[in-house]
């Protein structure tokens, strides 16, 4: 690929997740930006689980970058080198930058088109609806929203969920824990803690956990974190911007350790906060900000800065209910679903990215 053929600064967005696709829509009329992704489409992440029980929900919340991202370029390959002055993609072009924008949060395998993406949400949704009993492996936000969307919309499914730590939700308070807790048990979700499966050890549809229970599902799914998108940047020139974890350091600019021209957001900054999308989203603001300064030298050269989000989490328990962590209160029921639950800020999202709710 060769340089912009504009005077406008050449950007190089990597990840088109919650971050990347912000910086990229927000700056695309004020320089020359390349979106840098594996696949053809930014997804909601939050309304993925709620599309596995309503299919036509990912027809709003899975959108191709085309439709909002208009003056740009896409380039649909991963990322797998980063020099100075170039990225280099899998199918093998190589783009130049002026500025670099990291935001490939976490890697999961999905499929490449929005069509593909639609219809395997269709297919999920076929196997649910086919199952009597369903085995959830994963006590985490996205375990626990699963187990909600399951056992709100088919009631009579027995639902399972395995989780390897002593409490749900580790990432929030135990009372907030407790509370999913009792929420779950109540719809009669039986709940195991403590305990991991192993899936090799599965025959007929028993499923073995690691004390040697045996759980009988016609389905499983593994709700486990998803890992970090940066093992790739192990063998670029970033190698020494990562900590311990596989994130970048970044300073309170959001530039990446020893890096000018190199900006991080999302989930794969080291940034001491709770990983979630609408503090990768204030990430993606300071950037443009920054991104900006630096390219007119505007604002006196003076940037922005970026200080950690509360601990504030929101997680949707079906439709209407969800539990909510506030700095000083947890809530359970109606009132915190009544901020996430019915649309899952689906809509708001959409209008975000400028498009129809
Ligand atoms: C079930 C669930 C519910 C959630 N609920 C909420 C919620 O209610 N509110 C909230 O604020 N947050 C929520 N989150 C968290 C939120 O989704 C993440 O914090 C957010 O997606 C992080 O954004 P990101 O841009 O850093 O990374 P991601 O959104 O993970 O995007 C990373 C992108 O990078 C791409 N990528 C990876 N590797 C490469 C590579 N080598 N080259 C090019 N591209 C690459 C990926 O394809 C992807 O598009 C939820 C998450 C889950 C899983």
């Amino acid at each position: 690929m060769e340089g912009g053929s504009s005077s406008k600064k050449r950007v190089v967005v990597i990840g088109g997740g919650v971050g990347g696709s912000f910086v990229a829509k927000s700056l695309q009329f004020f320089a020359d930006i390349v979106l840098v992704d594996p696949k053809e489409y930014f997804e909601i992440p939050w309304a993925g689980l709620r599309a596995m029980v309503e299919p036509g929900m990912a027809e709003r919340s899975v959108i191709d970058h085309v439709d909002y991202f208009t003056d740009g370029t896409v380039v649909c390959s991963p990322a797998v080198d980063i020099r100075d002055d170039a990225v280099s993609v899998a199918d093998g072009k190589v783009i130049p930058y002026d500025y670099l924008v990291i935001a490939t949060g976490h890697m999961e395998s999905v499929p490449r088109t929005r069509t593909e993406r639609i219809a395997q949400y269709q297919g999920e949704f076929e196997k649910i609806k086919s199952a009597s009993s369903i085995l959830i492996i994963g006590g985490g936000p996205t375990g626990v929203e699963l187990a909600g969307e399951i056992v709100v919309d088919f009631p009579d499914k027995k639902v399972t969920l395995v989780h390897r730590g002593s409490r749900l939700l580790e990432f929030i308070s135990p009372k907030a824990s407790q509370k999913a807790f009792d929420w779950l048990t109540s719809r009669k979700v039986e709940v195991i803690l403590g305990q991991s499966v192993d899936l090799g050890n599965t025959v007929n549809g028993i499923y073995r956990t690691s004390s040697g229970e045996a759980i009988t599902a016609d389905c499983h799914y593994l709700c486990i974190g998803k890992p970090i998108g940066s093992s790739w940047l192990r063998g670029t020139i970033l190698k020494d911007s990562l900590d311990a974890q596989g994130r970048l350091k970044v300073d309170e600019h959001l530039t990446v350790e020893g890096h000018e021209n190199i900006i991080a957001v999302g989930d794969i900054t080291n940034i001491p906060e709770i990983k979630q999308g609408y503090l990768a989203i204030r990430h993606a603001e300071v950037a443009v900000k920054n991104l900006k300064t630096l390219m007119t030298g505007k604002s006196g050269g003076k940037m922005a800065t970026y200080s950690p989000g509360y601990a504030l989490a929101l997680v949707s328990l079906g439709r209407k209910e969800g539990l909510a962590q506030f700095p000083y209160v947890t809530l359970i029921g109606c009132v915190p679903g009544m901020i996430k639950s019915g649309d899952l800020f689906v809509g708001k999202t959409r209008k975000q990215l400028g498009l129809k709710p």
